[in-house]
């Protein structure tokens, strides 16, 4: 619940509204785990919460380190016994969890291991607040907190809207994470509706579209999506979005071998984003299993950015932490449950 349901549900429950506030301080600021911790709520009380709420719902399966130290994959076990994962990156000062909002995904990326099996299923705001919580009790221990978050996880964040907005404003709230808006990311396969429908929430979340291709007829052909929302239009969408939240537009584009890298793929994408204020990340392809896809080479990919900067479009070159991890999205889940089945 966001603090205003919970402040809801305790007026009902015939309590004063502060009850709520304490109740999220304890669960997010104090990170306790049960109701019987909060010491300053009567038992009357505590009982009311343990009989409409239960925590945790997800279980830690499993833990992997990438060998820089840098990245730690979780694989979280959901009380149906479905699986997703989140992803820990540790730069410099900067915590940043990666945040799954379904189980598969609906979108069916070619280059995806998510995307793989479909959707399974919507994770419920409890399951995605959950992720973040479990993984900042785990930087307190060190005296740390998560800083920054971004839904690029399994999913498509546009899929699944309310939940993921509500997992925001939990997010957001001063008497939960505190996260500011400007250090929250959601990524979009290009859901035109769903990016027009954030344009107008009183969130000013940055917006990062999954490009991945220079024109609609390459889009088309690794991204199904793409075939719903013509590249123009999810274009148009992400500059009113940009408009009316005053937030510069990220366009992330994986380089996959033979598919995307050419020089002339390098100067249609900038021919395309010219005038746009815009960063592009470059992604070296972080090959996935049983996907037959590989990851051009450095020069490759240095000529395509080269390409980019001289037609004075900014970019970033996102070198794919914890490859040794399987840390791209979806990559974990897929190969346990091909060892559970
Ligand atoms: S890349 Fe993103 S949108 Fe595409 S299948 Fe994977 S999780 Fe879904």
């Amino acid at each position: 619940m966001t603090l205003v349901e919970l402040q809801e549900w305790v007026a009902q429950a015939g309590e004063k509204s502060f009850r709520a506030t304490q109740a999220f301080e304890w669960v997010y600021g104090k990170g306790v785990h049960s109701f019987d911790a909060m010491s300053n709520m009567g038992k009357e009380l505590r009982e009311k919460f343990k009989a409409s709420f239960a925590f945790p719902v997800l279980k830690l399966l499993k833990t992997l380190h990438s060998e820089d130290g840098e990245t730690i994959k979780f694989l979280w076990e959901l009380l149906d016994g479905k699986l997703v994962e989140s992803v820990l990156i540790m730069s410099r000062d900067r915590r940043t969890v990666c945040i799954s909002c379904q189980v598969g995904c609906p979108a069916r990326c070619a280059f995806c291991a998510s995307g793989k099996e479909g959707l399974l299923r919507n994770l419920t705001v409890a399951e995605i607040v959950e992720q973040v919580l479990h993984i900042d009790r785990f930087l307190k221990e060190k005296g740390e907190r998560v800083c920054h978050l971004v839904f690029m996880g399994m999913g498509e964040p546009m899929e699944n809207y309310d939940a993921v907005v509500k997992s925001i404003q939990i997010f957001n709230a001063p008497e939960a994470f505190h996260i500011s808006q400007r250090r929250i990311t959601v990524s979009t396969v290009g859901v035109v509706e769903g990016i027009r429908k954030l344009a107008d929430e009183e969130l000013k979340v940055n917006l990062v579209l999954s490009l991945h291709a220079p024109n609609q007829h390459i889009r088309k052909k690794i991204i199904p999506y793409a075939r719903r929302y013509p590249l123009e239009e999810v274009l148009d969408a992400m500059e009113e979005y940009s408009c009316k939240t005053h937030r510069d537009i990220t366009y992330e584009y994986t380089l996959i071998a033979g598919i995307n890298d050419q020089i002339d793929h390098a100067k249609e994408l900038a021919r395309l984003l010219q005038q746009k204020q815009c960063t592009v990340n470059l992604i070296p392809y972080n090959p996935v299993l049983n996907l037959n896809l590989s990851r051009p080479s450095k020069e490759r990919i240095e000529t395509f950015r080269a390409i980019l900067e001289e037609a004075d479009i900014t970019t970033t070159w996102r070198y794919t932490k914890g490859k040794d991890i399987a840390a791209a999205c979806g990559q974990l889940a897929l190969q346990k449950a091909d060892t559970l089945i």
